[in-house]
């Protein structure tokens, strides 16, 4: 089984600033901030890449983007926005190997894509 710096904080073996968590997914934030919010989403399921999640799997990641959401409502900055990434091997920058999805926000951060 891979086991990741974010299995040891849902176990609770290292410490994390937890916003959200659930049955199904966590929420804490990122210990090197990129933007004013940055909120790791992390499912308790273990899929190290996006490449690793089958068909059945759909609903896990599904549930980290509405909490991700879920958070931006009750934090008060939805309607400013925010942005949503997952980063995938190596060219896509991963270096946590259980699936995540990063939650950026609190200020304007210029165009992407
Ligand atoms: P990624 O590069 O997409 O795999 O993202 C991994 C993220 O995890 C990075 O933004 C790191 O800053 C963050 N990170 C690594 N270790 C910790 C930790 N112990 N607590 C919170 N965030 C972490």
């Amino acid at each position: 089984m891979s086991d990741t710096i974010f299995h040891k904080i849902i176990r609770r073996e290292i410490p994390a600033t937890i916003v959200f968590e659930d049955e199904h997914v966590i929420a804490f934030r990122d210990i090197a901030p990129q933007a004013p919010v940055h909120v790791l989403f992390v499912p308790k399921e273990t899929i190290p890449t996006l490449n690793d999640v089958q068909p059945e799997q759909a609903a896990i990641v599904g549930r980290l983007a509405v909490a991700a959401a879920d958070y931006a409502k009750r934090e008060g900055f939805a309607d400013d926005g925010y942005r949503i990434v997952m980063n995938c091997n190596a060219h896509g920058g991963q270096t946590v190997f259980q699936i995540h999805l990063h939650l950026l926000a609190g200020a304007p951060l210029g165009h992407f894509g």
